[in-house]
């Protein structure tokens, strides 16, 4: 494990050494409730295994990030917003907000979500 996974946040949280409210687990992802959610439903999808952003995903990740999306649309079933409608977003860089650099997915609903997005 590198310095940057022993102070990680979302590290943590997938290791359980940090309290959160999860509400799906696999050996791959947990899908836990955002702290400071935008949306009555605002979950964070993490991988297991830490990478910085998008922007460090290889080859080899793909599987993982189709298994991210489709955990995305299997919670967005269960907690009953997949009919009505959801977003996900992965915001990658400064630029586009991205506070925590453990590779996340924002899954987002239960309100009316505007476009384009500020
Ligand atoms: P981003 O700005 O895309 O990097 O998103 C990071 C998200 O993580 C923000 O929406 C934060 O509210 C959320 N967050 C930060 N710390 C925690 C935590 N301990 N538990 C749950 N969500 C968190
Ligand atoms: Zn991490």
């Amino acid at each position: 494990m590198n310095t940057d996974e022993r102070e990680c946040i979302f590290c943590h949280i997938a290791r359980g050494d940090h309290p959160a409210d999860i509400l799906y687990q696999d050996d791959q992802v947990v899908a836990f409730k955002d702290i400071n959610p935008q949306a009555p439903w605002h979950i964070l999808i993490i991988p297991r295994e830490h990478r910085d952003s998008l922007n460090d995903a290889a080859p080899q990740d793909e599987a993982l990030l189709g298994h991210m999306l489709r955990i995305a649309s299997k919670v967005a079933n269960h907690i009953g917003i997949a009919k009505e409608g959801y977003r996900v977003v992965i915001n990658t860089g400064p630029r586009a907000g991205q506070s925590i650099f453990h590779l996340h997915l924002h899954l987002l609903g239960g309100r009316l979500l505007r476009w384009p997005p500020g």
